[in-house]
């Protein structure tokens, strides 16, 4: 089948049962190796906010399993530990990052929360049950990290670009793509 290369946006062909193994990103080893390096370089642009399950998804590569994988400045590692590390803080030797959501891939602190061995499994069997909030829009939206006024602040600061994304998320402490999202009305769209 045809496919579009991510990086050059070339159009190349692959087998169809290799896409659905989730191959067929990239036409050669040489875009794979940039993509790689681009998250590398910029984590936070691989983060995807799945507005339906509030779920912020890793979208650089992943292990076998599902999980991210993230350059923390020195090595690879599971995107969600880099990322609690990162808007969290430190993680006491010996602990799991767990996930309330049962989604690998997904960072948001606010679905991550650390625990034993003991915890991650009585997490596995109770996140059966957990239900997620329906979504909705905007500040009203439970894992909304920017209020209404907010988000109109950092539009027009950010309109013609007199602000960066970078700085208005450094002085709003909030993750650089949240801003990113907002300017660029991904999310948000329901502020006006
Ligand atoms: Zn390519
Ligand atoms: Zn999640």
């Amino acid at each position: 089948m045809q496919r579009t290369c991510e990086v050059c946006t070339a159009t190349f062909y692959i087998k169809s049962s290799r896409v659905a193994k989730g191959k067929g990103r990239f036409c050669s080893l040489a875009c794979y190796k940039q993509w790689r390096e681009q998250s590398k370089k910029n984590p936070f642009a691989f983060v995807r906010h799945n507005t339906k399950t509030g779920c912020w998804e890793w979208t650089g590569g992943k292990d076998k399993r599902g999980y991210g994988m993230t350059w923390d400045g020195k090595k690879w590692r599971k995107s969600h530990r880099v990322f609690y590390e990162w808007l969290v803080g430190p993680i006491s030797p010996g602990l799991f990052i767990c996930h309330r959501c049962d989604n690998p891939s997904c960072i948001n602190p606010e679905h991550l929360f650390p625990g034993t061995q003991k915890d991650n499994m009585q997490d596995a069997i109770a996140k059966k049950r957990f239900k997620f909030p329906q979504r909705q829009p905007g500040e009203s939206n439970p894992m909304a990290l920017l209020t209404d006024e907010q988000v109109r602040y950092v539009r027009s600061a950010h309109d013609g670009h007199r602000a960066t994304t970078g700085r208005l998320a450094r002085e709003l402490g909030v993750p650089v793509y949240v801003v990113h999202n907002a300017v660029t009305r991904r999310t948000y769209r329901n502020v006006v």
